[in-house]
C-alpha cells in the first residue's frame, strides 16, 4: 500500500548514474513454488544489466535478493516492488496486491510506473453509509479508513474508530431528526466536499430503498462521481467491513473509467485530434504536452532524453542537438507519464491497449 505522495517521493531519488535497481517480481501463490523466484529475480535483473554493463553494484543486487527472501512468504499471490541503491541509501519495498507485469529497470530514478498503476485502479474514495436515522461519511485511503462526518453530528468527540463497532443501538433511539432532513443534510456534505476539491469516487451503503432516497438528491457534481452501492445493515458494518464491501464496487469503477478513457483516445469524438502509437504519441508529448496519455502496462520502451532541448526521442540523434546532449533512459513511457502528470495531465495506465502508447494532445 502506498500514496500519491510516497510515489512522488521515490521518483524524485536521483542518482548520478543509472545505478538504481527497480524489480517488480510476482510471488507465486504457492509457497512450494517460493524456491524458484531467487533464479528468477537474477535473470530479471540479468536482462536489465545486458544493456548497461557494469551500472548495477553487486551489493544493491545482493540487497534485492534478500528483500525478496525476506518478504516473498508473506505476500503470496503478491507482487514486490523492490527499489534499491547503496549510493543513495535507497531500499524500498513496496508489496503490491495481485499480479503486475515483471521486470527489473536500471536507471538513474526509480521506475514506479506499475505503482502508479495500482493507485489508478484502488484509488481514494468515500463510502457513505446511511439509514433513516444515520449518516456516517468514510474517508478510504491505501492505509487508512476513518469516519469524517456524521449526520446527526454527535455532540462529543467519538473515540478511536480502530475496528470499531458504528453504533450503539441507544444513540439511534435518542435521534429525532427527521428521515427527509438526514438525507438532504448527507447529500449536502458530498457536495461541499466535491466543490471545496475533494472530489473521489463515493460509493453508498446500506438498504437498497436509503441508496435511492440519498442517490435522489445528489447535485449534479457529486452524482458523476457515484461508483456504485452495496447492500448492507449500517448496524452490523464495521468500518474494516465497510471498506471491504466497498472494495469491489470501486474496482469496478475503476475498470469502467479505464475503459472509457481508452475509447476516447482509440475512437474518439469527430474532430478530437488523438496521437496512436509511440512516434505521434512522443511527438505530441514533446510539443505541447498531452492532456490525456494512456500507457500499456506491460510495455517498457528504452530510449533517450536530450539534456538540451528536453525532447524524448527513440534514438539518440533524435532532435536537433544530434545527440550530442542526449542521454540514454530506461523507459519512455515513463518519461511520458511523468511529464503529463507534472503538465497537469491524466495518465492511465492500460492493462492491455492495442498500441504501447496513445495520446490526446493539448
Ligand atoms: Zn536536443
Amino acid at each position: 500500500m502506498i500514496t500519491y505522495g510516497e510515489v512522488e517521493k521515490l521518483r524524485s531519488c536521483c542518482a548520478p548514474d543509472a545505478s538504481v535497481l527497480s524489480l517488480y517480481l510476482c510471488v507465486p501463490s504457492d509457497q512450494a513454488e517460493l524456491r524458484e523466484l531467487p533464479a528468477r529475480a537474477a535473470s530479471l535483473i540479468a536482462a536489465a544489466t545486458a544493456d548497461s554493463p557494469g551500472e548495477l553494484q553487486p551489493e544493491d543486487e545482493q540487497a534485492a535478493c534478500r528483500a525478496v527472501a525476506a518478504h516473498a512468504r508473506d505476500r503470496l499471490g503478491d507482487t514486490l516492488g523492490i527499489f534499491v541503491s547503496g549510493r543513495l541509501g535507497l531500499l524500498e519495498v513496496v508489496p503490491l496486491p495481485g499480479k503486475f507485469p515483471e521486470r527489473a529497470v536500471l536507471g538513474v530514478r526509480p521506475h514506479v510506473r506499475p505503482l502508479l498503476a495500482e493507485l489508478q485502479r484502488r484509488p481514494d474514495h468515500r463510502v457513505v453509509i446511511i439509514d433513516h436515522q444515520h449518516a456516517w461519511l468514510l474517508a478510504v485511503t491505501a492505509d487508512r479508513v476513518e469516519v469524517v462526518a456524521r449526520v446527526p453530528a454527535e455532540d462529543a468527540p467519538s473515540p478511536g474508530f480502530g475496528g470499531w463497532y458504528l453504533e450503539p443501538s441507544h444513540i439511534l433511539q435518542r435521534v429525532t431528526a427527521s428521515a427527509g432532513h438526514l438525507y438532504q443534510e448527507a447529500a449536502a456534505i458530498l457536495d461541499r466536499q466535491t466543490v471545496g476539491g475533494g472530489a473521489q469516487p463515493v460509493v453508498i451503503g446500506g438498504y437498497a430503498d436509503s441508496i435511492t432516497h440519498l442517490l435522489a438528491l445528489l447535485p449534479r457534481a457529486v452524482r458523476d462521481e457515484y461508483a456504485g452501492g452495496f447492500a448492507a445493515d449500517p448496524h452490523e458494518l464495521t468500518l474494516a467491513k465497510a471498506r471491504a464491501l466497498a472494495e469491489p464496487v470501486i474496482a469496478h469503477w475503476a475498470q469502467r473509467r479505464e475503459d472509457q478513457l481508452v475509447q476516447a483516445v482509440t475512437a474518439p469524438a469527430p474532430g478530437v485530434a488523438t496521437a496512436i502509437g509511440l512516434d505521434d504519441s512522443l511527438s505530441a508529448v514533446n510539443a505541447d504536452g498531452a492532456d490525456l496519455l494512456l500507457v500499456d502496462d506491460r510495455a517498457v520502451i528504452p530510449g533517450f532524453h536530450c539534456e538540451r532541448c528536453d525532447v524524448l526521442s527513440v534514438s539518440s540523434d533524435g532532435c536537433s542537438d544530434w545527440g550530442a546532449a542526449a542521454w540514454p533512459v530506461p523507459d519512455l513511457l515513463e518519461e511520458m507519464t511523468w511529464r503529463t502528470l507534472h503538465g497537469g495531465g491524466q495518465v492511465v495506465s492500460v492493462r492491455m491497449l492495442p498500441c504501447t502508447v496513445a495520446a490526446r494532445p493539448r
